[in-house]
């Protein structure tokens, strides 16, 4: 299903752009289409051409990686102890799934995610724009093919 490997490319994308920009960057929204990904997250300035090939890379190693991604339901205080990242909002039930990708992700999310990173092809950002003050917007797609 599109949306689920778009929906599992988010999680690696949030991921990469802490690595890159810092823990400045948090997600403040994400809107997912068969086509497109589209992603929310706070920080402070436009972000250059050579950082968002730096995370296209770190995101698309992650691919090729060919990681299984697991879930688990936990309580809330449990997945706050394993530093897992989220829109933290009260829509949050006590129990929650937290979805980890080894190495790159621990989220709390509801889903749908692919069972691993191998089924998403290649990772492409093909706009990155101000959302409003402070917050900055990104969006990339997935194509079909291995990444070079
Ligand atoms: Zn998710």
């Amino acid at each position: 299903m599109e949306t689920a490997r778009l929906h599992t490319a988010t999680h690696l994308l949030n991921s990469a752009l802490r690595k890159v920009l810092g823990d400045e960057v948090s997600q403040r929204g994400s809107n997912i289409t068969p086509e497109r990904l589209r992603f929310d997250f706070s920080f402070h300035r436009k972000v250059t051409p050579e950082e968002l090939r730096e995370v296209e890379k770190i995101v698309n190693e992650a691919i090729d990686k060919q990681i299984e991604i697991s879930m688990k339901e936990m309580k809330l205080n449990e997945a706050y102890a394993l530093n897992a990242v989220g829109v933290f909002t009260n829509k949050y039930e006590e129990t929650v799934k937290v979805y980890s990708i080894p190495g790159y992700s621990v989220e709390i999310c509801g889903g749908p995610h692919a069972g691993n990173t191998g089924e998403l092809g290649l990772f492409k950002i093909v706009k990155e724009e101000a959302s409003s003050a402070g917050v900055r917007r990104i969006k990339a797609v997935l194509k079909e093919g291995k990444h070079e």
